[in-house]
Protein backbone atom coordinates (compact mmCIF):
# COMPACT_ATOMS: atom_id res chain seq x y z
CA UNK A 1 0.00 0.00 0.00
CA UNK A 2 1.29 3.40 -1.01
CA UNK A 3 0.10 4.96 2.76
CA UNK A 4 2.62 2.54 4.21
CA UNK A 5 6.19 4.14 2.95
CA UNK A 6 5.59 6.83 4.47
CA UNK A 7 5.90 5.74 7.83
CA UNK A 8 8.15 3.32 6.86
CA UNK A 9 10.63 5.14 4.49
CA UNK A 10 12.66 8.61 4.64
CA UNK A 11 11.41 9.38 1.53
CA UNK A 12 9.21 8.27 -1.21
CA UNK A 13 10.37 7.61 -4.80
CA UNK A 14 7.75 7.51 -7.35
CA UNK A 15 7.66 8.72 -10.98
CA UNK A 16 5.34 9.38 -13.61
CA UNK A 17 4.94 7.71 -17.13
CA UNK A 18 2.14 8.91 -20.03
CA UNK A 19 0.00 6.70 -22.41
CA UNK A 20 2.15 6.84 -26.25
CA UNK A 21 -0.60 8.12 -28.63
CA UNK A 22 -0.43 5.00 -31.06
CA UNK A 23 -1.40 2.13 -30.16
CA UNK A 24 1.53 0.23 -31.16
CA UNK A 25 3.83 2.12 -28.85
CA UNK A 26 2.18 0.26 -25.66
CA UNK A 27 4.94 -2.00 -25.80
CA UNK A 28 7.32 0.49 -25.93
CA UNK A 29 5.93 1.85 -22.46
CA UNK A 30 5.92 -1.53 -21.34
CA UNK A 31 9.31 -2.02 -21.97
CA UNK A 32 10.56 1.53 -20.09
CA UNK A 33 8.29 0.38 -16.96
CA UNK A 34 10.21 -3.17 -16.81
CA UNK A 35 13.40 -1.42 -16.57
CA UNK A 36 11.74 1.26 -14.00
CA UNK A 37 11.08 -1.46 -11.68
CA UNK A 38 14.17 -2.73 -11.61
CA UNK A 39 14.59 0.79 -9.32
CA UNK A 40 11.85 -0.33 -6.47
CA UNK A 41 9.92 2.49 -6.75
CA UNK A 42 7.23 2.80 -3.99
CA UNK A 43 4.77 3.96 -6.57
CA UNK A 44 4.25 4.10 -10.92
CA UNK A 45 1.79 7.06 -11.97
CA UNK A 46 0.26 7.02 -15.20
CA UNK A 47 -1.60 9.91 -16.92
CA UNK A 48 -5.00 10.41 -18.11
CA UNK A 49 -5.11 11.89 -21.77
CA UNK A 50 -6.94 15.63 -21.89
CA UNK A 51 -10.38 15.05 -21.55
CA UNK A 52 -10.41 11.24 -21.00
CA UNK A 53 -9.03 10.60 -24.38
CA UNK A 54 -6.94 7.72 -24.02
CA UNK A 55 -8.32 6.38 -20.63
CA UNK A 56 -8.67 3.01 -21.95
CA UNK A 57 -4.92 2.98 -22.22
CA UNK A 58 -4.43 4.61 -18.68
CA UNK A 59 -6.15 1.83 -17.58
CA UNK A 60 -4.17 -0.79 -19.17
CA UNK A 61 -1.09 0.64 -18.43
CA UNK A 62 -1.73 1.26 -14.74
CA UNK A 63 -2.78 -2.67 -14.27
CA UNK A 64 0.67 -4.19 -16.12
CA UNK A 65 2.14 -1.66 -13.54
CA UNK A 66 0.34 -3.14 -10.86
CA UNK A 67 -0.04 -6.77 -11.71
CA UNK A 68 2.84 -7.37 -14.13
CA UNK A 69 5.53 -5.22 -12.12
CA UNK A 70 4.15 -5.89 -8.86
CA UNK A 71 4.62 -1.81 -8.27
CA UNK A 72 1.63 0.16 -6.69
CA UNK A 73 -0.04 1.68 -9.46
CA UNK A 74 -1.80 5.29 -9.32
CA UNK A 75 -3.87 5.82 -12.19
CA UNK A 76 -4.77 9.68 -13.20
CA UNK A 77 -8.60 11.01 -13.78
CA UNK A 78 -9.61 14.29 -14.67
CA UNK A 79 -13.38 16.28 -13.82
CA UNK A 80 -13.24 17.28 -17.41
CA UNK A 81 -14.38 13.83 -19.37
CA UNK A 82 -16.86 12.38 -16.39
CA UNK A 83 -19.95 12.49 -14.97
CA UNK A 84 -21.20 10.15 -12.05
CA UNK A 85 -21.99 7.20 -14.84
CA UNK A 86 -18.42 7.27 -16.24
CA UNK A 87 -16.92 7.76 -13.28
CA UNK A 88 -18.51 4.68 -11.09
CA UNK A 89 -17.58 2.99 -14.85
CA UNK A 90 -14.09 3.93 -14.46
CA UNK A 91 -13.84 3.07 -10.37
CA UNK A 92 -15.26 -0.58 -11.53
CA UNK A 93 -12.71 -1.06 -13.83
CA UNK A 94 -10.05 0.17 -12.06
CA UNK A 95 -10.94 -1.57 -9.15
CA UNK A 96 -11.35 -5.12 -11.44
CA UNK A 97 -8.02 -4.22 -12.40
CA UNK A 98 -6.62 -4.33 -8.90
CA UNK A 99 -5.27 -0.65 -9.29
CA UNK A 100 -6.32 1.18 -5.84
CA UNK A 101 -4.90 4.41 -5.88
CA UNK A 102 -6.29 7.02 -8.02
CA UNK A 103 -4.82 10.74 -8.62
CA UNK A 104 -7.92 13.16 -8.72
CA UNK A 105 -7.57 15.84 -10.89
CA UNK A 106 -9.77 18.59 -12.78
CA UNK A 107 -7.96 18.85 -15.73
CA UNK A 108 -7.65 21.41 -18.45
CA UNK A 109 -9.59 22.55 -21.55
CA UNK A 110 -8.52 19.97 -24.22
CA UNK A 111 -8.10 21.95 -27.77
CA UNK A 112 -11.32 20.07 -29.07
CA UNK A 113 -13.46 21.50 -26.30
CA UNK A 114 -15.50 24.90 -26.69
CA UNK A 115 -15.23 27.28 -23.68
CA UNK A 116 -18.78 26.79 -23.43
CA UNK A 117 -18.44 22.84 -23.27
CA UNK A 118 -15.38 23.39 -20.84
CA UNK A 119 -17.66 25.61 -18.59
CA UNK A 120 -20.45 23.14 -18.18
CA UNK A 121 -18.69 20.05 -17.18
CA UNK A 122 -20.26 18.01 -14.84
CA UNK A 123 -17.19 18.00 -12.10
CA UNK A 124 -16.37 21.38 -11.75
CA UNK A 125 -13.26 20.86 -9.63
CA UNK A 126 -10.60 17.89 -8.28
CA UNK A 127 -12.41 18.51 -4.64
CA UNK A 128 -15.83 17.80 -6.29
CA UNK A 129 -14.43 14.21 -7.96
CA UNK A 130 -12.28 13.44 -4.51
CA UNK A 131 -15.87 14.07 -2.47
CA UNK A 132 -17.07 11.13 -4.72
CA UNK A 133 -14.55 8.44 -4.81
CA UNK A 134 -14.52 8.92 -0.93
CA UNK A 135 -18.08 7.78 -1.01
CA UNK A 136 -18.05 5.02 -3.57
CA UNK A 137 -14.12 3.65 -2.75
CA UNK A 138 -11.81 3.05 -0.46
CA UNK A 139 -9.54 4.28 -3.21
CA UNK A 140 -6.24 5.79 -2.07
CA UNK A 141 -5.99 9.26 -3.15
CA UNK A 142 -3.75 11.80 -4.04
CA UNK A 143 -4.26 15.43 -5.73
CA UNK A 144 -1.73 18.24 -7.46
CA UNK A 145 -0.41 20.99 -5.82
CA UNK A 146 1.26 23.75 -7.40
CA UNK A 147 4.16 25.51 -5.51
CA UNK A 148 4.16 28.77 -7.36
CA UNK A 149 0.07 28.95 -6.99
CA UNK A 150 -2.32 27.41 -10.02
CA UNK A 151 -2.06 29.93 -12.85
CA UNK A 152 -5.92 30.77 -12.71
CA UNK A 153 -5.74 30.96 -8.96
CA UNK A 154 -6.02 35.06 -7.71
CA UNK A 155 -4.01 34.50 -5.12
CA UNK A 156 -2.03 31.80 -3.07
CA UNK A 157 -4.11 32.24 -0.20
CA UNK A 158 -7.08 31.18 -2.14
CA UNK A 159 -5.06 28.35 -3.88
CA UNK A 160 -3.66 26.89 -0.19
CA UNK A 161 -7.65 27.35 1.10
CA UNK A 162 -8.38 25.03 -1.84
CA UNK A 163 -6.15 22.87 -0.96
CA UNK A 164 -6.77 22.33 2.63
CA UNK A 165 -10.43 21.62 1.30
CA UNK A 166 -8.60 18.60 -0.60
CA UNK A 167 -6.62 17.44 2.70
CA UNK A 168 -9.65 17.95 4.52
CA UNK A 169 -11.69 15.74 2.37
CA UNK A 170 -9.52 13.18 3.13
CA UNK A 171 -6.86 13.19 -0.02
CA UNK A 172 -4.04 10.62 0.92
CA UNK A 173 -1.57 12.67 -0.65
CA UNK A 174 -0.34 15.55 -2.92
CA UNK A 175 2.10 15.52 -6.06
CA UNK A 176 3.65 18.78 -7.33
CA UNK A 177 3.30 20.56 -10.21
CA UNK A 178 7.28 20.84 -12.02
CA UNK A 179 9.93 23.29 -10.38
CA UNK A 180 13.00 23.97 -11.29
CA UNK A 181 14.25 26.06 -8.15
CA UNK A 182 14.22 24.32 -4.75
CA UNK A 183 13.92 27.00 -2.32
CA UNK A 184 10.29 27.87 -4.12
CA UNK A 185 9.10 24.50 -2.86
CA UNK A 186 10.44 24.62 0.90
CA UNK A 187 8.38 28.32 0.67
CA UNK A 188 5.62 26.48 -0.05
CA UNK A 189 6.02 23.70 2.48
CA UNK A 190 6.25 25.93 4.89
CA UNK A 191 3.06 28.38 3.62
CA UNK A 192 0.94 24.65 3.35
CA UNK A 193 2.18 23.46 6.97
CA UNK A 194 1.04 27.09 8.69
CA UNK A 195 -2.19 26.92 6.78
CA UNK A 196 -2.84 22.92 8.83
CA UNK A 197 -2.11 20.50 5.55
CA UNK A 198 -0.01 17.95 6.94
CA UNK A 199 -0.65 15.37 4.18
CA UNK A 200 2.39 14.08 2.31
CA UNK A 201 3.64 15.74 -0.41
CA UNK A 202 5.43 14.70 -3.24
CA UNK A 203 8.07 16.82 -5.22
CA UNK A 204 7.39 16.74 -8.64
CA UNK A 205 11.05 17.09 -10.89
CA UNK A 206 10.75 17.37 -14.59
CA UNK A 207 14.60 17.22 -15.91
CA UNK A 208 14.69 19.29 -18.82
CA UNK A 209 17.07 17.15 -21.28
CA UNK A 210 16.00 18.58 -24.17
CA UNK A 211 16.25 22.33 -25.94
CA UNK A 212 12.66 22.55 -26.59
CA UNK A 213 11.24 20.93 -24.01
CA UNK A 214 10.69 24.36 -22.03
CA UNK A 215 8.58 25.46 -25.13
CA UNK A 216 5.96 22.68 -24.45
CA UNK A 217 5.51 20.95 -21.28
CA UNK A 218 7.26 24.00 -19.34
CA UNK A 219 5.32 27.13 -20.77
CA UNK A 220 2.06 24.76 -20.02
CA UNK A 221 3.00 24.43 -16.57
CA UNK A 222 3.42 27.98 -15.35
CA UNK A 223 6.48 27.44 -13.88
CA UNK A 224 9.44 29.89 -13.57
CA UNK A 225 13.02 28.99 -15.10
CA UNK A 226 15.71 30.26 -13.08
CA UNK A 227 19.12 32.00 -15.01
CA UNK A 228 21.15 28.82 -14.08
CA UNK A 229 18.63 26.62 -16.29
CA UNK A 230 17.71 28.84 -19.11
CA UNK A 231 22.06 29.49 -19.20
CA UNK A 232 22.41 25.77 -19.54
CA UNK A 233 19.68 25.50 -22.73
CA UNK A 234 21.21 28.59 -24.42
CA UNK A 235 24.83 26.84 -24.19
CA UNK A 236 23.36 23.77 -25.31
CA UNK A 237 21.16 24.52 -27.79
CA UNK A 238 23.02 22.43 -30.72
CA UNK A 239 24.46 19.99 -28.95
CA UNK A 240 21.61 17.39 -27.66
CA UNK A 241 23.65 15.08 -25.71
CA UNK A 242 25.12 18.27 -24.03
CA UNK A 243 21.40 18.93 -22.77
CA UNK A 244 20.91 15.43 -22.31
CA UNK A 245 23.81 15.50 -19.51
CA UNK A 246 23.86 18.58 -18.57
CA UNK A 247 19.50 18.34 -17.59
CA UNK A 248 20.00 15.19 -15.87
CA UNK A 249 22.49 16.51 -13.53
CA UNK A 250 20.64 19.75 -12.96
CA UNK A 251 18.00 17.24 -11.69
CA UNK A 252 20.33 15.25 -9.76
CA UNK A 253 21.20 18.51 -7.64
CA UNK A 254 17.60 19.51 -7.19
CA UNK A 255 16.76 15.74 -5.96
CA UNK A 256 19.90 15.29 -3.40
CA UNK A 257 18.91 18.95 -1.98
CA UNK A 258 15.74 17.91 -1.49
CA UNK A 259 16.10 14.87 0.29
CA UNK A 260 18.83 16.49 2.38
CA UNK A 261 16.08 18.99 3.61
CA UNK A 262 13.68 15.80 4.31
CA UNK A 263 10.87 15.71 1.42
CA UNK A 264 8.35 13.29 2.37
CA UNK A 265 8.92 12.07 -1.46
CA UNK A 266 10.62 12.49 -5.15
CA UNK A 267 8.28 12.42 -8.10
CA UNK A 268 10.21 11.97 -11.17
CA UNK A 269 8.27 13.30 -14.78
CA UNK A 270 10.10 10.15 -16.54
CA UNK A 271 9.03 11.42 -20.03
CA UNK A 272 9.00 7.63 -20.50
CA UNK A 273 12.49 7.31 -20.78
CA UNK A 274 13.94 5.01 -17.85
CA UNK A 275 17.69 6.14 -18.58
CA UNK A 276 17.26 9.43 -17.31
CA UNK A 277 15.14 8.03 -14.08
CA UNK A 278 17.79 5.28 -13.59
CA UNK A 279 20.94 7.72 -13.48
CA UNK A 280 19.11 10.44 -11.22
CA UNK A 281 17.64 8.00 -8.82
CA UNK A 282 21.03 6.18 -8.41
CA UNK A 283 22.75 9.31 -8.04
CA UNK A 284 20.48 10.65 -5.24
CA UNK A 285 18.93 8.36 -3.37
P1 LIG B 1 -8.35 22.06 -9.05
O1 LIG B 1 -7.91 21.51 -7.74
O2 LIG B 1 -9.80 21.95 -9.37
O3 LIG B 1 -7.84 23.56 -9.12
C1 LIG B 1 -7.97 24.34 -10.32
C2 LIG B 1 -8.14 25.82 -9.95
O4 LIG B 1 -9.39 26.00 -9.25
C3 LIG B 1 -7.07 26.36 -8.99
O5 LIG B 1 -6.89 27.72 -9.29
C4 LIG B 1 -7.69 26.19 -7.60
O6 LIG B 1 -7.17 27.12 -6.66
C5 LIG B 1 -9.18 26.42 -7.88
N1 LIG B 1 -10.03 25.54 -7.07
C6 LIG B 1 -9.77 24.32 -6.57
N2 LIG B 1 -10.84 23.81 -5.92
C7 LIG B 1 -11.82 24.74 -6.01
C8 LIG B 1 -13.18 24.80 -5.55
N3 LIG B 1 -13.71 23.77 -4.86
N4 LIG B 1 -13.92 25.90 -5.86
C9 LIG B 1 -13.39 26.94 -6.57
N5 LIG B 1 -12.08 26.95 -7.02
C10 LIG B 1 -11.32 25.86 -6.75
N6 LIG B 1 -4.02 16.95 -16.53
C11 LIG B 1 -4.57 15.97 -17.30
O7 LIG B 1 -5.41 16.25 -18.16
N7 LIG B 1 -4.22 14.65 -17.15
C12 LIG B 1 -3.30 14.26 -16.21
O8 LIG B 1 -3.00 13.07 -16.08
C13 LIG B 1 -2.69 15.27 -15.39
N8 LIG B 1 -1.80 14.93 -14.43
C14 LIG B 1 -1.30 15.93 -13.60
C15 LIG B 1 -0.44 15.56 -12.54
C16 LIG B 1 0.07 16.52 -11.68
C17 LIG B 1 0.99 16.10 -10.54
C18 LIG B 1 -0.25 17.89 -11.87
C19 LIG B 1 0.32 18.94 -10.96
C20 LIG B 1 -1.11 18.26 -12.91
C21 LIG B 1 -1.65 17.29 -13.77
N9 LIG B 1 -2.54 17.61 -14.81
C22 LIG B 1 -3.09 16.63 -15.60
C23 LIG B 1 -2.88 19.02 -15.06
C24 LIG B 1 -4.09 19.49 -14.22
O9 LIG B 1 -5.26 18.83 -14.66
C25 LIG B 1 -4.22 21.01 -14.41
O10 LIG B 1 -3.13 21.65 -13.77
C26 LIG B 1 -5.53 21.65 -14.05
O11 LIG B 1 -5.50 23.01 -14.54
C27 LIG B 1 -5.84 21.75 -12.57
O12 LIG B 1 -6.06 20.54 -11.99
P2 LIG B 1 -6.30 20.44 -10.39
O13 LIG B 1 -6.67 19.06 -10.11
O14 LIG B 1 -5.16 21.04 -9.67
O15 LIG B 1 -7.57 21.40 -10.27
Amino acid sequence: MIKDNYNKKKTVFSCEVFPPKRNDDIYDIFKTLDEIKLLNPDFISVTYGAGGSNSKKTATIAAYIQNICEVDALAHMTAVGLDDNSLTELLEELNRKQVQNVLALRGDKPRTMTDEEFDARYYKHASDLIKVIKDKSDMFIAAACYPESHPESKSKEEDISYLKLKADLGVDSFITQMFFDNDILYRFMDDIRKAGISVPVHAGIMPITKVNQLGTSVSLSGSSVPKKLSNLIAKYAEDPEGMKKAGTEYAIEQVTDLIKHGVDGIHIYSMNKSDVTTEIYKAAF
